[in-house]
């Protein structure tokens, strides 16, 4: 008969030292991806290892110019902070479209990065943020971009005995920024496709672009053929419709139950220039 034991250590040090000792431990924070992967079977633990009671991978910090987001911060949390609404106004969007209150109220950021789905919704604005992970084990630490963390469907660069500690980014200095996710209903849905925009305009001219996609690809992605194309440009109403071809070019989606792949990369240029619009406003020439 299968056995599975649970711990909640109450330090970090502990914590680390249990996953490098223990061969099939499983790591939960919030659960809300966790326990239904328990109920349906698709995970066997020999050990679950709580990680909720370490005060270490807790709260929002600005330090200067670099905001760091502890990896147990709920998106609760996220929605009211003060420092991510001023800071990181885009994942705060993200959070205002994140499940529901409830599940908000366990879902971790940390959590929602780990399980790597290609359409998890903190992804987009933090790899469009630039963000970095703080992945610590029991042996080291170590710093590892966003953008080269996620390795496939479900599956990241952690190893065995790692866990994400922090999420770091520098303050958000774009001027013109927006996040927009879209799925078959207004809430509690699955991010068909969802992007995020982050822009810097002096004069009437892009000098600043970071473009991210979820849910078009293998994994959430950073659209840097679209940014390319973007920087020194004016963002008038040709070159948005070329931006919205290069967009729906980059992409790599998949037909599944929600959309075919043709629809994804149709849409994921629509919401670009949608982004873009939004973003910028009275901006536009
Ligand atoms: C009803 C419902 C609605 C949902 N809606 C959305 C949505 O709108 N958008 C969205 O993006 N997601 C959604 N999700 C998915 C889920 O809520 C998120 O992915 C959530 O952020 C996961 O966080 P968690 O703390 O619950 O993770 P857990 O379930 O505890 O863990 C998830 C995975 O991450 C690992 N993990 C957790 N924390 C760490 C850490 N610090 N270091 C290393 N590994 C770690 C775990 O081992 C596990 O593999 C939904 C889920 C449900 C059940």
């Amino acid at each position: 008969m299968y056995k599975m034991r649970y711990t909640a250590p109450r330090t970090l040090t502990e914590a680390l030292r249990l996953l490098a000792e223990e061969s099939n431990a499983y790591v939960v924070a919030g659960s809300t991806n966790v326990v239904p992967d328990l109920r349906a079977r698709k995970i066997k633990p020999s050990l679950l290892l709580s990680i909720e009671n370490l005060g270490e991978l807790r709260g929002i910090h600005v330090d200067g110019d670099v905001v760091t987001v502890g990896a147990l911060t709920t998106i609760n949390e996220l929605l009211a902070s003060h420092d991510i609404q001023v800071h990181a106004g885009i994942l705060h969007q993200a959070a205002q479209r994140f499940a529901d209150p409830l599940v908000r109220n366990r879902a971790t950021v940390g959590g929602n990065l780990a399980n790597a789905s290609p359409a998890a919704d903190t992804a987009v604005p933090l790899l469009a943020l630039d963000a970095v992970l703080c992945i610590c084990s029991a042996k080291e630490e170590r710093d590892v971009p966003l953008s080269t963390f996620f390795a496939g469907p479900g599956r990241t660069v952690l190893k065995r005995d790692e866990l994400i500690r922090a999420i770091k980014f520098p303050s958000d200095s774009a001027n013109h920024k927006a996040f927009i996710k879209f799925g078959l209903r207004e809430a509690m849905a699955i991010s068909l496709v969802s992007v995020g925009v982050e822009l810097r305009l002096q004069g009437d001219e892009v000098t600043y672009a970071k473009v991210a996609f979820g849910a078009v690809a293998p994994t959430p992605i950073r659209g840097f053929r679209t940014e390319e194309f973007l920087l020194g440009k004016k963002p008038t109403t040709e070159v948005l419709d070329e931006a919205r071809q290069v967009a729906s070019q980059e992409v790599r989606p998949i037909s599944d139950v929600r959309a075919t792949e043709s629809y994804r990369r149709y849409i994921s240029g629509v919401l670009l220039v949608r982004a873009m619009k939004m973003a910028l406003g009275g901006g536009m020439s």
